[in-house]
């Protein structure tokens, strides 16, 4: 029996991990395909978000953007599943990938891909790089077949840092579609490219790369280290602002107040997984402002 594509999309699950610049546009996109969607994110909506994040309104400020966006989605397409969570994704929750079938790295850290990299390579499960700064952007499939991400990016370079200067409204619409297309092709079975595509939207100019498989790739000879936490560090300092990220040990129960899955207060957001994202100017700051109100 023929399925036709609408019924095979209606089959498939696709994650978009991160909804910010990039992934409110590819989320936006994917709500429209039909198929299932598990939206996740680690962090708040910030008033500077809006200028560049299309999901969001004055109304979201504070509020996790995993959770604002698939109640935003749900309203535009009311007939697809979305899940969300608030979480930031590590080894140890990795398996909140496990329904998809594609998994869409929208992220502005390279710990994150180097994780996504590992599971979807132990998966045997296509993902999606797309990233950008400013005007440029780069995006590249990954379907196990071919060169990994860890063949490309060495991870001592520039691991846990990221990109202070932001990308362009425009290019995030122009690497988020070419995404979502890409990731149409996959679920519906056509072969894909796996070449690095990089896009200046300045210039208009377009180019192909294609990358060589890297002799002593640990990921690709099955040594998954990020998978199986053996590496990498979490960046306590978010991309590009004055939020501060702390994990310890808390009872969220002591805090709540009704059922809700974050609480605030004062400059700290405290959340279900006992992670915290407290505003302060450095990390010294953070951490008295955390043990002041949270305790530890
Ligand atoms: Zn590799």
């Amino acid at each position: 029996m023929k399925y036709s594509r609408q019924e095979i999309l209606s089959k498939k699950t696709v994650a978009v991990v991160g909804v910010g610049t990039i992934g409110t546009v590819t989320s936006a996109l994917v709500n429209k395909l039909g198929v299932n969607l598990i939206l996740i994110d680690r962090d708040v909506v910030e008033i500077h978000n809006l200028e560049n994040q299309i999901l969001y309104a004055k109304e979201d400020v504070d509020k996790p953007k995993a959770i604002v966006a698939a109640e935003k989605l749900r309203d535009v397409n009311p007939r697809i599943k979305i899940e969300s969570f608030c979480e930031d994704l590590t080894f140890e929750n990795i398996d909140l990938l496990d329904k998809a079938d594609i998994v869409l790295d929208c992220t502005d850290n390279l710990e994150t891909r180097f994780l996504i990299n590992d599971y979807c390579l132990s998966k045997n499960k296509p993902w999606i790089y797309a990233a950008g700064i400013k005007t440029k952007c780069t995006l590249m499939n990954f379907t196990g077949k071919g060169v990994c991400f860890r063949c490309i990016f060495k991870e001592t370079t520039g691991l846990g840092t990221c990109e202070t200067e932001g990308i362009a409204n425009q290019t995030a619409i122009a690497v988020g579609s070419l995404q979502v297309k890409n990731a149409l092709q996959i679920l519906v079975g056509e072969t894909v490219d796996e070449e690095m595509l990089r896009l200046d939207i300045m210039t208009s100019k377009m180019e192909k790369i294609k990358v060589q498989k890297r002799k002593d790739c640990k990921a690709c000879a099955g040594e998954y280290e990020f998978l199986e936490g053996r590496k990498g560090t979490k960046a306590i300092k978010l991309c590009g602002k004055e939020i501060y990220q702390i994990k310890e040990t808390v009872d969220f129960n002591k805090f709540k107040k009704d059922n809700s899955y974050f609480v605030t207060i004062k400059n700290i957001t405290l959340f279900k997984d006992g992670r915290a994202l407290v505003k302060a100017k450095n990390e010294k700051e953070a951490r008295s402002a955390y043990s002041k109100l949270i305790g530890n």
